[in-house]
């Protein structure tokens, strides 16, 4: 895999892989040999990654949803199915927030771009009509998901399929892999000495490649 080094004033060093291309930042007053070692770790934390998401489709070589693609889509879901007045539809780019939301006030949905890209259109369709539902039932009573179901029998899988979706897409695209400074690394350290208690240097040293 092509590595990008970028030298950093952090404390920490990262990696995380764009595009197919690992790209790791260090910070520059880590010795050489530390940088060294951490290249090799993430190298090997890099390889097992993309063996593992090899048969994952990477948000890179996934089209993204336009927002006139999805008006239409709202206005024919909705035309289809509760025909509900809403005032707006937006596309949201942040990570980790919900797949989608409506504003009860604005009547805006909002889509998160991470649930949309590359969702399939049944589970796209789903979602779409599962935000119009909430202005006609606000919250997620049985009343609620009855309403659902009228228009889509199928909302069970098809809620799951939305939520794997977006949580791998959300994941896959920016989950770095973090090195703590040398200091607070086991092997940068003398053998610990016999275990002193209360004196708790807490913060657990976290080595894990996973
Ligand atoms: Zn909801």
């Amino acid at each position: 895999m092509e590595t990008q080094i970028r030298y950093v004033t952090g404390r920490t060093a990262r990696a995380r892989i764009r595009g197919g291309q690992l790209v790791v930042t260090v910070p520059r007053h880590w010795p050489p040999t530390e940088i060294e070692s951490a290249l090799a770790k993430f190298k090997r934390w890099a390889h097992k990654h993309s063996q593992t998401l090899q048969a994952l489709p990477m948000p890179e070589d996934i089209p993204p949803v336009s927002l006139d693609a999805l008006l239409d889509a709202v206005a024919r879901v909705n035309a289809e199915t509760v025909d509900v007045a809403y005032l707006g539809v937006r596309i949201g780019r942040s990570r980790y927030t919900r797949l989608a939301q409506v504003n009860l006030k604005t009547r805006i949905l909002t889509f998160s771009r991470y649930a949309i890209n590359g969702l399939p259109e049944r589970a796209l369709r789903y979602l779409i009509l599962h935000e119009l539902a909430h202005l006609i039932v606000p919250n997620h009573s049985a009343k609620f998901w009855a309403l659902v179901a009228i228009h889509e029998p199928d909302y069970r899988r098809q809620r799951q399929i939305a939520q794997n979706h977006y949580q791998r897409m959300a994941a896959i695209d920016d989950r770095p892999e973090e090195l703590p400074p040398p200091a607070a690394r086991p092997d940068a350290r003398r053998p610990a000495p016999a275990q002193k208690k209360g004196r708790g240097n807490a913060r657990p040293v976290q080595l894990s490649l996973f």
